[in-house]
């Protein structure tokens, strides 16, 4: 892990209903999806160290916009809408579903894709899709198994195997826990690399 850890200063930036309210398409932007609950507030919040940057909710659902926080005027990360909730209404899963793969296919700054899971429900629907959309683009996917510390190290082990053994050639996959901070530095030298950080140590 760096010394540092370059993703405390993002701050938030703006909400977007439709993709032409995002940012200029330059620099670098790396996108973090997951079910509603899955845990990717907390994730984000752990990873940045801050309390409550993103949101954590136990609502589902709550969030149907893409979130854009800042770590410099060239590095974005992008929170996407976790619209595969089932108790999402049909047409707004439809509507993300459509400006979701028009962001994967028109977004040129988009460098990656954090996929957050928890361990112990991985690979549903919504995770398959995001999936084949960084592999019909080309997008290398990094999946977090998160809530790791609600399973003992045994069968957490074993999901990350089975999970890894399923994945496309595009993706990783790391155990993680926001409660916990595991993980977090295999997290945060992934993003380096995708943000291209300097390795500080180096
Ligand atoms: P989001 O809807 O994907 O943004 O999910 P949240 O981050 O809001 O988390 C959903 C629920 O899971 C909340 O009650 C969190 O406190 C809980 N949660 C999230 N991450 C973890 C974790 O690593 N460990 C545990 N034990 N609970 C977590």
């Amino acid at each position: 892990m760096k010394k540092t850890n370059p993703f405390r200063i993002a701050r938030y930036v703006l909400n977007a209903h439709e993709l032409k309210q995002l940012p200029a398409d330059q620099g670098i932007e790396v996108a973090i999806a997951g079910r509603s609950n899955a845990g990717k507030s907390s994730a984000i919040n752990a990873l940045t160290d801050q309390k409550s940057l993103a949101r954590t909710s136990k609502t589902p659902g709550r969030t149907q916009q893409i979130v854009i926080f800042e770590l410099d005027e060239n590095r974005r990360i992008a929170d996407l809408p976790g619209y595969g909730y089932a108790k999402v209404p049909l047409k707004l899963k439809e509507h993300w579903r459509n400006v979701m793969a028009r962001y994967f296919k028109t977004r040129k700054c988009l460098r990656g894709v954090v996929l957050v899971m928890d361990i112990r429900h991985p690979m549903r629907e919504y995770d398959q899709q995001m999936l084949g959309w960084c592999e019909s683009v080309g997008i290398p996917c990094h999946v977090l198994l998160t809530k790791a510390d609600k399973l003992k190290r045994g069968p957490a082990q074993s999901t990350l195997l089975k999970v890894r053994r399923g994945l496309p050639g595009i993706a990783s996959v790391q155990v993680f826990s926001s409660t916990k901070k595991e993980g977090l530095g295999e997290l945060v030298d992934k993003l380096s690399d995708w943000y291209e950080y300097e390795d500080k140590e180096s």
